[in-house]
């Protein structure tokens, strides 16, 4: 089998197929392909491959591993290309594609010549998430949940600009000072206004959470809300269901109510997801509370908190409500800019109107989606240069 040109460079492992074994290798090919490339937090192979064994037939590992992994997350690759890779007949792998299509670990689509294609949904986009966001509580589930916990961790390449943003709630819109314009693409509202096609899943951190710790967090479980052609790909997996704007701003305000973040992609265009992020279960919100990462290293954060000292009374309100536990009392209220991710919540809870919002600098999340993903490989690729030149 032929790999695709990209981004085999990153492989620490090739074996290749043959004899006896072909079957164990195509999964050892797979788990290595995916562990550097999707799931760089899972550092051991062998229980990858277990889990790949249970998820996948061997044709069906042996068509993933020949879908290339491109730097943007939905840039299809052609049919053919992948049928050249994989030494397959087209009409043969073609079935197969669609199948893992159908079950939301590849996404397809048609391209600009009018030829179908496919790509590989990688973490945050499918993989892992769908495992996990049709709800389910299965055997498969669990296992997967069980190697999740044990090898996870929240990625620490400091890869600059990041995948995700945190975006304030929207109560916190009046509560910018009035020189501190906030753009469309920062009102959650106006994201679920532009949207053509939306979906709502199952939230994969509070699945993940609940069985692994036998209990649920509490916080609204259905929440993340997945755009255009994201939307259409879950929906068609089964994975997500078809919801009005009506119904997905009343999510939204749910999730306000609940004390959750929203995060989206990292841009201003083409946002294909938004999630509703807690400090007990999400892998980022959770990382930060904890102090595991430093907060920029996983998500952009374009505000922070600001306390009006002469209005704060005090009171500790803020205090609780604080997803990051940023915020400590001393004579007033005093929040930790290194972990505030100016999310706006605490606004909310301020009877005397004591805090607002300031923009943290001049800078704006990339124009497009596809602008994102390439800043991102550039970064990703000076690392590779530096890792190889040591
Ligand atoms: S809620 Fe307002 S008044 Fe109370 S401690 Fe926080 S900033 Fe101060
Ligand atoms: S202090 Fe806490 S609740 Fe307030 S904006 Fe910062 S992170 Fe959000």
């Amino acid at each position: 089998m032929k790999r695709g040109n990209y981004p085999h460079t990153l492989h620490l492992i090739w074996i290749k197929p043959g004899g006896e074994n072909l079957s164990k290798n195509v999964y050892l090919e797979l788990a290595s392909y995916l562990s550097m490339v999707y799931l760089g937090w899972l550092s051991n192979i062998e229980d990858l491959v277990k889990l790949l064994q249970l998820s996948f037939t061997p044709e069906e590992a042996r068509a993933l591993l020949s879908v290339p992994a491109k730097p943007v997350p939905v840039e299809l690759t052609s049919i053919s290309e992948i049928a050249a890779t994989a030494s397959m007949p087209e009409k043969e792998l073609e079935p197969i594609l669609d199948r893992l299509a159908e079950r939301g670990f590849l996404y397809t689509g048609e391209m600009e010549n009018g030829e179908k294609g496919y790509a590989l949904l990688r973490r945050g986009y499918g993989f892992t998430q769908a495992w996990f966001w049709a709800g389910k509580r299965d055997a498969l589930t669990k296992k997967f949940v069980d190697i999740y916990w044990k090898y996870h961790f929240p990625d620490k390449g400091d890869v600059s600009p990041q995948n995700f943003r945190y975006i304030p709630i929207n109560i916190s819109i009046e509560s910018l000072q009035p020189e501190q314009a906030i753009y469309p693409h920062e009102m959650i509202v106006e994201i679920v206004r532009k949207a053509r096609k939306i979906a709502v899943a199952h939230c994969a951190c509070r699945v993940r959470y609940e069985l692994a710790n036998g209990e649920h967090c509490g916080h609204p479980e259905e929440v993340c809300i997945k755009f255009n052609e994201l939307a259409e790909q879950l929906i068609r997996a089964g994975l997500a269901r078809e919801v009005s704007k009506e119904e997905a701003l009343d999510i939204i305000r749910k999730t306000e109510e609940a004390g959750l973040v929203h995060f989206t992609d990292n841009t201003q265009e083409g946002i294909l997801h938004n999630c509703n992020c807690c400090g007990c279960a999400c892998w980022n919100l959770g990382a930060i509370k904890r102090r595991m990462v430093p907060r920029d290293q996983i998500i952009a954060t374009y505000f922070l908190r600001e306390t009006d000292e002469e209005l704060c009374t005090a009171c500790g309100s803020c205090v609780d409500i604080c997803p990051v536990d940023a915020v400590s009392l001393d004579d007033i209220a005093v929040v930790d800019e290194d972990w505030c991710v100016g999310c706006g919540l605490c606004i909310a809870q301020c009877s005397s109107e004591a805090i607002t919002l300031k923009r943290r600098s001049d800078a704006v999340p990339p124009e497009t989606f596809e602008s994102l993903h390439r800043e991102r490989e550039r970064a990703y690729e000076a690392i590779r240069v530096r890792t190889r030149e040591r």
